[in-house]
């Protein structure tokens, strides 16, 4: 590869759902695009862990069709038969009695989940792009030319063949969480507007747990005959369990019982230096056992997952974060807006639009991003 083939007219850090909806715009536009990820999957926090024949999906746990771009979104995915209904029903766990009771239905009901697992959005989205997987970017710098050079994680480091360490591109985007985009962008926040870097570092985030829990496969048996009643039930009073689904009813061929459970923030902050995990997933299974089927405390195995940037709770107003000098760069994701992945997806939109004024205002695509996507 000549160096030449390394400038991009557009460098996107960050293949979540903003960043994927970014770069396809972009890419549709006419822009030469690359994306650049420093984990092996697609998706970001739309994500699933796949061990052997069992997946699980600790990060987000369905989609909600509830705005105009998750609602376009839903509609393809589902005519693709990447996402299928899963339940119109949340339930609340009470902490007084340690009853269940179902939550109101919502308007945009029923939820979405994706069978294969939810990192499928994330692959559908993906579709066409160039994407460089386990690729961190640990550094930008303006150039002489214009340009942006990004330093990447060495080849080495992330356990993949040697590649390329340096990008050029006339302008970046930033889809990451803006905390992450902090590292990157402070040591040449002197070079950048200062309003720009105060609204960023103004941006927070809470953390939570993740625990995936496997059962015996003769539960699966009882499970199929005397269903449980609930697929989500969602804990807004309890001090350590936020949420618990029933993950392996998103899947027909499930072998065995799989549930995920979600920690509340402080229990999270709590536990988030932990360097072992397990003790704090059993402390949530054992509150999913007190308030649902008490074997729910007991699995053949659990796994934690440690997300230190998940929900957004301080997010800007505005669908994105841009600088023009001394190049373009344009931050988004979940934190401009702050509305999950509906915002991640608007908010990726928002600043395709503005890379797009900033450097050759191209015809852009809009509305049919994702059904030319489709059709490849
Ligand atoms: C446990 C959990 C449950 C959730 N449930 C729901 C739900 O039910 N419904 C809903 O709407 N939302 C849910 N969410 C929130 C939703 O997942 C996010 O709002 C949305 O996915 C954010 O997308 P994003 O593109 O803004 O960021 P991200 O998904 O965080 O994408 C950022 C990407 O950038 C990569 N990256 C970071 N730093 C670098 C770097 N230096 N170099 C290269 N790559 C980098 C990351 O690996 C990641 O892939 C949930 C989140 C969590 C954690």
């Amino acid at each position: 590869m000549t160096d030449s083939s390394l400038t991009f007219d557009v460098a996107v850090i960050g293949a979540g759902m903003a960043g994927l909806t970014c770069a396809q715009l972009l890419q549709q536009a006419g822009y030469s695009t690359i994306v650049l990820e420093k984990s092996r999957g697609l998706g970001g926090r739309v994500a699933t862990r796949r061990e052997k024949e069992i997946r699980a999906d600790h990060g987000a746990r369905y989609l909600e069709p509830k705005g105009r771009h998750l609602r376009r979104l839903v509609h393809i995915l589902s005519a693709h038969k990447i996402v299928e209904p899963w339940t119109d029903k949340t339930y609340i766990g009470n902490d007084a009695n340690n009853s269940l009771t179902p939550a109101a239905s919502s308007s945009w009901c029923p939820y979405y989940v994706a069978p294969a697992g939810m990192n499928a959005v994330g692959k559908f989205l993906a579709t066409g792009l160039e994407i460089w997987l386990s690729r961190r970017v640990l550094a930008m710098t303006p150039t002489d030319q214009e340009t942006w050079q990004l330093l990447l994680e060495s080849p080495a480091e992330s356990g993949k063949m040697p590649g390329p360490q340096e990008v050029n591109a006339r302008a970046v985007v930033v889809a990451i969480p803006a905390p992450q985009a902090l590292t990157i962008l402070e040591p040449v926040h002197t070079q950048l507007p200062a309003d720009f870097m105060a609204n960023l570092r103004s941006v927070e985030f809470e953390p939570c747990l993740s625990v995936i829990a496997g059962y015996s496969p003769n539960r699966q048996r009882d499970l199929a005959q005397r269903e449980i009643a609930w697929k989500t039930v969602v804990f807004p009073h309890d001090e350590q369990l936020a949420w618990i689904g029933w993950d392996s009813s998103k899947r027909s061929n499930a072998q065995m019982p799989v549930f995920v459970a979600n920690s509340n923030p402080t229990f999270a902050q709590d536990y988030l230096e932990a360097e072992d995990l397990q003790p704090a997933g059993q402390m949530l299974l054992n509150r999913a056992g007190e308030y649902l089927n008490s074997w729910l405390n007991s699995p053949d195995w659990l796994q934690v997952h440690r997300w230190r940037y998940a929900f957004v709770s301080r997010p800007i107003p505005e669908p994105c974060l841009a600088a023009t000098v001394p190049v373009p760069v344009v931050c988004c994701g979940d934190w401009c807006g702050g509305n999950q992945i509906e915002g991640a997806l608007e908010s990726g939109k928002a600043a395709a639009e503005e890379i797009n004024r900033q450097l050759r205002r191209l015809p852009m695509p809009g509305e049919g991003v994702w059904d030319v996507i489709a059709r490849e």
